[in-house]
């Protein structure tokens, strides 16, 4: 039996063209980018070259970019460095209650610290409350973070009505920067920091056929200056050690993925048109069957703007196990982050949603990728088909 993947929200498979660039910096070009001799300096030609690529794909500036080993350190980074950087007493953070754990997590262990946080609520359809938003600003906020795309539903932020919320807020103080996570939106939704207006960003090279480990957070306009030991302007280092990476994140760099990373990027920006529309279309012929044989099946996050590959549905009824049900069938799915999939809780995400908790056990992500064709969308209903009868 062919295996069917509809877990490209969880990771990618490397494209082709990512693994050939990488493969040259693992036996053949394996020097350390902070050496000084021939070796090194080969490394730093191609992490200079990445750097650049990626900045320039993303409106940033080569000083603006630091890589980390994935989006969990770089979303750590943000909100420890900013908070760290800061110097004003009882600072708070504002996040959205639907970010990824690397978020929520952080906040829950800077709170124990005696950071302020402020989780603001979303609707039915994963959204923001902007008044929410804007009665939480006071001089005491540092950072705001909220997400680009959410990886559970796929809803999509308004980041550049938040910007601006934030900007009118602060008009010439330095407080608060404006973060966002866009992960999930990169294969998918234009991240010029420029445009979305935002101060930091973070991406991860294995949601757009990149390498696992690899990651970054990016920050516009706030290009670190030389003497600034810091690094970043108002961000502080977390991991200290060498210096790498503008003294901001410590350790020797993972050439090969950071080159892998950048041809990803490139490569993402150059099909995401097209692979939006496709899948688009493959997505709602998935939900139309599903309707069709589960009736009573409720489409999450539906009366709002959605990433073209994630359907997120919760079927009344149906056991708990349904994961495992699809699994055994040959179709992989998830029910939540693959983050927390092992500790069984219901999504925090779909909770905050309003849905119940027994509803968030019996709600699925289908989320679809560069693989998925219109056979493997009809497998999948025969699938979900099976299971329902079977639980019927
Ligand atoms: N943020 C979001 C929105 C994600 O979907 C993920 C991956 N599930 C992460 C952060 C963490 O990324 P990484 O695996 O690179 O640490």
């Amino acid at each position: 039996m062919k295996k069917i993947y509809l877990d490209y929200a969880a990771s990618t498979p490397v494209a082709k063209e990512v693994l050939a660039a990488m493969e040259p910096y693992f036996s053949l070009q394996y020097g350390n980018a902070s050496s000084l001799h021939y070796f090194g300096q080969k490394a730093t030609m191609a992490l200079d070259g990445a750097r650049e690529s990626v900045a320039r794909l993303i409106g940033a500036n080569f000083r603006e970019i630091v890589f980390t080993s994935g989006a969990t350190e770089a979303n750590n980074l943000v909100l420890r460095g900013v908070v760290k950087g800061c110097s004003i007493k009882n600072p708070r953070v504002i996040i959205s209650s639907v970010e990824h754990d690397s978020v929520i997590e952080t906040a829950c262990d800077l709170e124990k610290d005696g950071v302020e946080i402020v989780r603001l609520p979303v609707d039915k359809n994963g959204k923001i409350n902007l008044d929410f938003l804007k009665k939480s600003l006071n001089s005491r906020v540092v950072l705001v973070s909220v997400m680009y795309a959410n990886n559970i539903t796929g809803s999509i932020h308004p980041i550049v009505e938040i910007s601006k919320i934030i900007k009118n807020f602060k008009k010439k103080s330095k407080f608060p920067f404006f973060h966002s996570d866009a992960v999930q939106a990169l294969q998918y939704l234009d991240c010029d920091m420029k445009k979305l207006g935002v101060d930091f960003m973070t991406l991860s090279a294995h949601k757009i056929y990149g390498p696992k480990g690899i990651g970054l957070l990016c920050s516009a306009g706030k290009t670190n200056q030389p003497d600034d030991v810091n690094g970043l302007i108002g961000i502080k280092a977390v991991t200290t050690g060498g210096g790498q990476e503008f003294g901001l994140r410590a350790g020797t760099e993972n050439v090969p993925a950071i080159v892998g990373f950048a041809k990803a990027m490139e490569k993402a920006i150059k099909i995401r048109e097209k692979e939006a529309k496709r899948l688009g279309k493959l997505k709602e012929s998935l939900w139309e069957e599903i309707k069709k044989n589960a009736p009573n099946a409720i489409r999450n996050a539906e009366d709002t703007e959605v990433l073209p590959n994630i359907l997120n549905v919760s079927f009344p009824n149906a056991p708990k196990n349904l994961v495992a049900r699809f699994d055994m069938l040959g179709v992989a799915v998830s029910s939540g982050s693959a983050c927390s999939a092992r500790s069984q809780k219901a999504s925090h995400v779909l909770r905050a949603m309003g849905i119940s908790e027994e509803l968030s056990h019996q709600s699925i992500r289908f989320s679809l990728g560069i693989g998925t064709t219109e056979e493997e969308i009809r497998k999948t209903i025969q699938t979900v088909r099976a299971i329902l009868h079977t639980v019927s």
